[in-house]
């Protein structure tokens, strides 16, 4: 049987249409943010059945990783950059969460995911979370929480210096850049755990790899990560 749609929320669709975030469409009321469309057809990487992936790949030789996946791969231009886009700058939290949600149930079924105790987000810099106010992978590891079942730390690692655009940076250059820019802040409460870290998206894999490194530095901390999108290099 169909469901009457409330006069109220009718009208408010109607002045204020809800709309995929990620091809723009009008979504039907009981949807939200994406249209059934793109949660069918965005491309979904698989990663996470996979121990060695493009994503544990690009690790390879640089820090010890037990597990990495990705939800999606990213094409520019394509409906995964303007899915990011809505979550980074035009305030679709939400977006954040629910993504988080769907991924989740997804590692849980997953034993390379298996045994996650916590999940850290990478912090954003202070002066750019204000500008925001918000850091869209909290958004992220707030979803992957609750569908997880375990607790997400937003304070475990902090973000000191400000870090200027990277893209004209070698490698090297890049890495020890943002080396000097995060901090650990509750070590007692990181070791000994398997600490899922998470982004919004993963380019070099330089931003991952100076936290990971970090967390890696810990007494018995096992390391695994995921994000919402993996680019190419
Ligand atoms: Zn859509």
């Amino acid at each position: 049987m169909k469901t009457p749609i409330p006069f109220l929320e009718a009208m408010v669709g109607l002045f204020y249409p809800n709309l995929c975030c990620a091809c723009g469409k009008n979504l039907l009321l009981s949807q939200q943010v994406l249209c059934i469309d793109c949660q069918y057809r965005l491309p979904k990487t698989q990663f996470h059945h996979h121990a060695d992936n493009p994503f544990a790949e690009r690790f390879w030789g640089r820090l010890p990783l037990h597990a990495g996946a990705s939800l999606y791969f990213f094409t520019k231009g394509g409906r995964v950059q303007r899915l990011l886009h809505a979550l980074k700058y035009e305030g679709r939290q939400e977006l954040g969460r629910y993504l988080g949600n769907m991924y989740g149930a997804e590692l849980a079924q997953s034993s390379l995911f298996a045994g996650i105790d916590l999940i850290v987000p990478v912090p954003l810099h202070p002066r750019k979370r204000r500008q925001r106010g918000y850091n869209q992978s909290d958004c992220f590891a707030e979803g992957l929480s609750e569908a997880l079942g375990r607790p997400w730390l937003p304070n475990a690692l902090i973000r000191q210096s400000f870090t200027q655009t990277q893209t004209r940076k070698s490698r090297f250059e890049r890495l020890r850049n943002v080396e000097e820019a995060f901090a650990l802040q509750q070590p007692q409460a990181l070791s000994g755990k398997h600490i899922l870290l998470v982004d919004d998206v993963m380019t070099t894999g330089a931003t991952l790899e100076a936290c990971g490194l970090l967390l890696t530095g810990l007494p018995d901390v096992r390391l695994s990560m995921a994000t919402i999108a993996i680019a190419d290099v």
